[in-house]
């Protein structure tokens, strides 16, 4: 009686960890819908950025950058971590910086900004982190996450507080959101959803139907 309780008992947790480990097996994120990363090369990143080129690879698995560079700065702005991100947006950074992000800032704070803390480049992972979701647009390196922004005087602004901080703060961070739409195609932050409410998502996913931008 005793044994075949235990028998019993066996099976039902080799029936668990079975149904855990297909639990592991199924997919981290689908490719469904998403469209290959678009290879327009405006400039070289080296003529504007302290940047070198990545050779191109991919994971096998639908993630990987094609002519994608490391970027560790741009114009006088130091990133906080390289970013690994193609040359499509590593352009549109650079005239995101130029024409919004400096200008902005200067207007604002009467100064430069000289730090941008990078919270995300090139990561292979679904979107929003939701298992089973698309393939993020940094899966291809195709998107940057930005947390904060340093001024010449070492102030930081911090997209988390920010943005919903004082006056300045959120002068600065809306002003520079708005005017990244278009420049990027996808742009999100406080406020689209729960995941980007510390960051500000820019990237340059391939034009939607009748070359529709998404900036939520
Ligand atoms: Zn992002």
């Amino acid at each position: 009686m005793k044994s075949s309780f235990k028998l019993a008992g066996v099976i039902i947790f080799m029936f668990f960890l079975a149904s855990c480990s297909t639990g592991r097996r199924s997919a981290e994120f689908t490719l469904e819908g998403v469209q290959p990363s678009p290879l327009v090369c405006p400039a070289d990143p080296r003529t504007f950025a302290d940047a070198v080129p990545i050779p191109d690879f991919q994971e096998g698995n639908g993630c990987g950058i094609t002519h994608g560079y490391r970027v560790m700065a741009l114009d006088s702005i130091a990133f906080s971590e390289p970013a690994q991100i193609t040359c499509a947006e590593a352009n549109s950074l650079n005239v995101w910086v130029q024409s919004s992000v400096q200008k902005a800032a200067h207007e604002i704070y009467g100064q430069p900004v000289v730090g941008l803390k990078v919270a995300a480049s090139y990561a292979c992972r679904a979107r929003n982190n939701v298992r089973g979701a698309k393939l993020s647009e940094h899966g291809h390196g195709n998107a940057i996450d930005i947390a904060s922004f340093t001024l010449a005087d070492g102030r930081e602004i911090v997209v988390l507080t920010g943005y919903y901080g004082n006056a300045q703060d959120q002068r600065f961070l809306r002003t520079i959101r708005a005017q990244a739409c278009g420049i990027f195609h996808t742009v999100l932050g406080p406020g689209s959803d729960s995941y980007h409410r510390d960051h500000i998502h820019l990237d340059m996913q391939t034009l939607r139907r009748r070359g529709g931008v998404y900036c939520h």
